[in-house]
């Protein structure tokens, strides 16, 4: 694989994977988390496969607080949840 390709790991599976083959989750300055489809978003980010999986495990394992270093209360896994399901296919 040529070195320039940036990889991030999933929160989810933890594999590492091309950051364009991820979505990134954003957690804005003011503590807003949501997905960041174009990876613009300021705030702490982590990536987490299109992949409701993924997002589920991320969940069970508490992978994405430990990014974010905060609770990530039932709402915002649905919104997250909900946010998956609408990927635009040509996001990624
Ligand atoms: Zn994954």
């Amino acid at each position: 694989m040529p070195k320039k390709i940036p990889m991030r790991q999933c929160v989810g599976c933890r594999e590492m994977k091309p950051k364009k083959e991820l979505i990134r989750v954003v957690r804005s300055p003011e503590g807003v988390v949501s997905l960041d489809f174009k990876g613009k978003l300021p705030g702490r980010g982590a990536y987490v496969c299109p992949d409701p999986a993924c997002l589920a495990k991320a969940r069970k394992s508490k992978g994405l607080e430990r990014a974010f270093s905060a609770p990530l209360p039932n709402e915002v896994w649905e919104a997250l949840e909900a946010q998956m399901k609408e990927v635009p296919p040509d996001a990624q």
